[in-house]
């Protein structure tokens, strides 16, 4: 993380505080507030008071006597749907100015964090529609009894989330997580901390008993790590890398908690020479560009059948070299900049590696030469290949602009590479053969698979990883169930006293 440049150079500014419970918390100074540096520019997109791990305490205090004393949990789903659909509504009525503190905190254009404003909107109708139609279940009785399950909130619960979507993937956990009744402690990533305390006042202002949601930009070695262990916390849901998740699994494992891990990828991408070949070259470079490849599920490693792979191969660096990089708040632009200094110098490295490896960089591997994108964190997509799928590069994931391509023979050879990997996030392919579509499709290790499209993702269909990209499942009715603990009920109908 880029601690030097997270720390206010200037003790005169004042931070902006956040909520607990009534009371606002502001803190200046190098080790009480958070500097979010705009990725575009340098410049300092907001300074934040920095939550402290004894704000968890306090937290964790205050959460637990609203989620007691507050009829929130004991209201029927249908009446927390109001609230819940309130909060959607003001989401979108604010959609411009918050994508745009977005685009600052994240340097993401500005039409993808419009999307994001729109999909965090979406969450929170969505899981108020569920709200109003969810049926808990009558199991069928062996006696005479009636047995049912129901869902309960665990009470307090955390969400960890990373820089790479915030909004959007605050959303996908907070959303949940109230409409299953419990209150939430939500930790932002250090380097885009805004948009968390944005939601947690429309949150307030639509409605929701203070207490409910309460947002600590923290870092996450601290605040972070105190959430996790603090007994008052029942479930943890986290979204970030591999390496963070096995740490918050370990605690976990320690407190017999349930956790859900979204985690990292390094998700193929397939191309049999039968697929329709515009369609499957325009996918490919959507699955890596968009978001600057600092998503998830970008399709980080292309497989190509051998038979197509010279003429793919050309088109696709061609079409690479033509990529608009610009400004985040230039409609024309299709790259913005990474998240930050370090972000970069990390991708950059990745590059030099494959270098090292024997690869050949087809297109890209440098920063712009562009004075207008000279003080921000660009870097320009890049496409490599020459490597196996056991180099670095084609195992590691890069979180950046860079695709490594590989060719392949046939379809047992493309699934045992595709599958060579660690993890198992997403994976797509591109073929004009339904059959093999299917078998292709059941024989990857993935969480989502895409079949002649790429990186599609909705509000209703389940996400999450096979293998070490996570645990559990996000969105869909799997999101309710996510944040809810079951209790099954018997009621008793006996005639007779039960015998012994
Ligand atoms: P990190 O794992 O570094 O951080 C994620 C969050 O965890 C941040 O809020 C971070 O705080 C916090 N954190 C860090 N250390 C701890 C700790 N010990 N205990 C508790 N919390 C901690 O990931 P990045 O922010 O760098 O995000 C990129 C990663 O996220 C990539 O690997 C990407 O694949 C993954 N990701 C996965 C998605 C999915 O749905 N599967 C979606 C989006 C991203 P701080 O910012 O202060 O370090």
């Amino acid at each position: 993380m880029d601690r030097v440049m997270n720390t206010p150079t200037s003790t005169t500014v004042t931070s902006k505080p956040f909520r607990l419970g009534k009371e606002w918390r502001t803190r200046n100074g190098a080790d009480g507030a958070l500097t979010s540096i705009n990725p575009a520019d340098g410049s300092v997109a907001a300074v934040v008071t920095r939550a402290l791990p004894k704000d968890v305490d306090d937290a964790v205090a205050i959460a637990w006597e609203a989620f007691q004393n507050q009829p929130w949990r004991r209201l029927r789903m249908d009446q927390r749907a109001a609230t819940l659909y309130e909060i959607s509504r003001r989401l979108k009525a604010e959609k411009e100015s918050l994508a745009r503190l977005q685009m600052q905190d994240s340097g993401k254009p500005l039409k993808e964090c419009l999307n994001m404003v729109e999909s965090a909107a979406g969450h929170f109708r969505y899981y108020a529609a569920i709200c109003e139609t969810w049926q808990n279940e009558m199991t069928s009785p062996r006696g005479d009894y009636f047995s049912m399950t129901l869902l309960e909130p665990f009470g307090v619960v955390a969400a960890i989330t990373p820089w790479n979507s915030p909004i959007m993937n605050e959303a996908q956990k907070v959303a949940p997580a109230l409409a299953a009744g419990n209150a939430v402690l939500l930790k932002p990533s250090e380097e885009t901390p805004q948009l968390a305390l944005e939601l947690a006042r429309i949150c307030t202002e639509a409605g929701l008993p203070e207490g409910f949601v309460t947002a600590l930009p923290g870092y996450g070695e601290d605040v972070g790590a105190a959430l996790v262990k603090h007994p008052g916390v029942r479930m943890v849901s986290f979204t970030g890398g591999t390496e963070t998740g096995r740490l918050i699994g370990a605690v976990a494992g320690q407190k017999l908690m349930p956790v859900g891990l979204e985690l990292g990828g390094k998700s193929p991408h397939i191309v049999f020479a039968d697929a329709d070949f515009e369609k499957a070259v325009a996918g490919v470079m959507s699955g890596i560009f968009s978001s600057a490849g600092q998503s998830c599920i970008a399709g980080s490693r292309c497989f190509v059948q051998k038979s197509i792979y010279t003429r793919f191969m050309s088109e696709l660096v061609a079409r690479t070299r033509a990529i608009r990089v610009g400004l985040p708040d230039d409609p024309t632009t299709q790259v913005g900049p990474l998240i930050s200094a370090t972000h970069r110098n990390k991708v950059a490295d990745y590059v030099d590696l494959a270098r090292r490896e024997g690869g050949n960089v087809l297109v890209g591997g440098e920063i712009p030469d562009v004075p207008a994108l000279a003080r921000g964190w660009f870097y320009q997509p890049t496409v490599i290949d020459g490597l196996s799928n056991r180099a670095r590069v084609c195992q590691e994931e890069i979180f950046g602009p860079v695709l490594v391509a590989l060719p392949f023979d046939d379809e047992a050879d493309v699934i045992a590479q595709a599958n060579d990997t660690v993890y198992g996030l997403g994976a797509g392919m591109w073929t004009g053969d339904y059959a093999r579509a299917w078998r292709v499709a059941r024989a990857l290790e993935a969480g989502s698979i895409w079949i002649n499209t790429y990186k599609q993702s909705h509000i209703p269909t389940p996400f999450g990883g096979f293998k070490a990209s996570g645990i559990g499942r996000e969105k869909g009715l799997g999101g309710l169930r996510l944040y809810s603990q079951v209790k099954s009920v018997y009621w008793g109908l006996h005639n007779q006293p039960l015998g012994i």
